[in-house]
């Protein structure tokens, strides 16, 4: 109630000559202002050089090197923790309708820029143009959303009154808050977690992938243009062993903001746990972690619909999504049809340069290159490979193997690359049996037309994002807050109604006059 009516970022038609004309007129405009540059780090408001620079690689083409940033040094990490420390004692009392009104001007600022920001996307992660728009849609979402959201807390809660006490509660910020993010969603990760971060009061050290910093730098340039003071967000890039466990060791960091690796977000939870000499909190960790999303298909299912969502999750930017379907587990009766479906439709995607907008582009970097292919050796020996199988530098056919067991790690591990596993199910009961036999629980789809089967999904299907006769991926801020169950993490749920209260703390306050 009371906050301005919203819709959802609509995205660029790329099938309309002039839209695909401007958005390559916006990798040439990248080309000449950024390719080659050296960007720097942002401490105290102030652009500085680090110890240093590390270069960023196109992942389409490996050898292209298209821009660097700096290296903080150990030194610099403190000055921008002391920073952004003594900027909290200001921004922590800021009028919300300023904040609100920083986000709706940082919102029409990038609408104006969103081919800029998709061509930078593209050229550091290697999303073609319709992921990288989604992607940038979804920023200017949450710029939107938590302008909302930033209002609606600062409102306090009610309580049920007492005759001769004034009774309130109210919400107040935490500290410096340590936003870590990942090369997949470079730009949309990073700024839920510190709009969140922001948008309750807090201060923040922003520290992006070092495969896709520069989607981050421009989003916190814009922020900055649209009026956020300069030491709300200190912007630090380089190496892990000056910005990984030092950073999340600090004593006076209050809270990390966490989205990456299983691995990773473990180690921070344990790291956090520990309190530090002369800290005076117990740090408080969110953490979005992996997935192993299964597609579950009935057997009265439109088969033609859970194919088309099948492979637009498995492969849309190469399976490397959390929230990407990385397994098929269908009744026996209609799995070899649906099987045949995805095989032919998977077969007809081209992969290619994601700069030339091809349906399926590389994955990050050779590592991850060469970690997939162990899988897809592996998985030979213990189930049918159908489709795919090979690789060429970073490029990684879209791969699908059936009769996959589900003891298999095809069928356990997260990949995060464009390989698929069947696996087929007694009955529709067994194949929710199945979808839960994971330690992660992030997003699942589910298709059938049944109402009795569809109840049963969502009671039973255990986790935070469940979608029913739609494909798994391409949450929307504000509408499908995001975050899982078991391993894939805290379950903080960005995008959603609750998600600031993670980085709030609760003060009641009873007074008698
Ligand atoms: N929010 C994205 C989606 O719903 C996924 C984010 C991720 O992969 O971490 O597809």
């Amino acid at each position: 109630a009371g906050l301005l009516p919203f819709e959802h970022e609509p995205y660029f038609n790329f099938a309309e000559r002039n839209v695909a004309e401007q958005q390559r007129e916006a990798f040439k405009l990248v080309r000449q202002k950024y390719v080659g540059q050296t960007f720097p780090l942002i401490i105290g408001g102030k652009k500085v050089d680090g110890d240093g620079t590390f270069a960023v690689h196109n992942p389409a083409k490996p050898a292209e090197v298209v821009w660097q940033f700096q290296k903080a040094t150990p030194k610099q990490l403190e000055e921008a923790i002391a920073d952004a420390q003594a900027a909290f004692e200001g921004w922590r009392y800021s009028d919300p309708m300023q904040r609100a009104s920083i986000f709706k001007r940082a919102a029409d600022l990038l609408r104006k820029r969103r081919m800029e920001f998709n061509a930078v996307m593209t050229l550091e992660n290697g999303k073609n143009w319709a992921e990288a728009d989604g992607e940038v849609a979804e920023s200017v979402d949450h710029f939107e959303v938590f302008a909302r959201e930033t209002l609606r807390w600062a409102a306090g809660k009610p309580v049920y009154p007492m005759p001769d006490e004034h009774v309130t509660t109210i919400y107040e910020p935490l500290g410096v808050v340590a936003c870590i993010s990942p090369w997949n969603f470079p730009s949309a990760i990073p700024l839920g977690m510190a709009l969140g971060a922001i948008a309750a009061g807090n201060t923040v050290i922003w520290k992006p992938a070092s495969e896709t910093p520069l989607s981050s730098y421009l989003m916190v340039e814009l922020l900055f243009e649209a009026g956020l003071p300069k030491n709300v967000i200190q912007f630090v890039t380089g190496t892990d062993d000056v910005l990984g466990d030092p950073l999340v060791d600090h004593k006076d960091i209050r809270m990390i903001a966490f989205t990456g690796s299983k691995e990773i977000g473990c180690r921070i939870f344990e790291r956090a746990a520990k309190v530090q000499k002369g800290q005076k909190w117990l740090k408080r960790v969110i953490a979005e972690m992996g997935g192993k999303d299964p597609t579950i298909v009935c057997a009265d299912a439109d088969l033609d619909e859970a194919a088309a969502g099948i492979v637009a999750s498995s492969f849309g930017y190469s399976g490397q999504k959390c929230s990407a379907c990385s397994r098929v587990i269908a009744e026996e009766s209609i799995y070899d049809e649906l099987l045949q479906k995805v095989t032919e439709q998977t077969d007809r995607l081209k992969v290619g340069q994601p700069e030339d907008n091809a349906q399926v582009g590389p994955v990050i970097h050779a590592g991850s290159a060469g970690r997939i292919g162990e899988y897809v050796q592996r998985g030979q020996q213990s189930a049918r490979l159908v489709c795919g199988g090979g690789a060429t530098d970073n490029f990684v056919e879209p791969t699908i193997f059936a009769d996959v067991e589900k003891g298999d790690p095809l069928f356990q591990e997260e990949i995060f690359g464009p390989v698929l596993a069947f696996t087929k199910a007694k009955d529709w009961q067994h194949a929710i049996e199945l979808a839960n036999d994971s330690e992660y629980g992030l997003t699942a789809a589910f298709y059938s037309r049944d109402p009795h089967k569809i109840a049963e999904a969502r009671r039973r299907i255990h986790v935070g994002n469940l979608y029913i006769n739609r494909k798994c991926t391409g949450a929307l801020s504000g509408t499908h807050a995001f975050g899982g169950y078991g391993m894939s993490g805290t379950n903080a749920k960005v995008g959603g109604p609750d998600y600031l209260f993670w980085f709030l703390q609760t003060k009641t306050i009873a007074q008698k006059y």
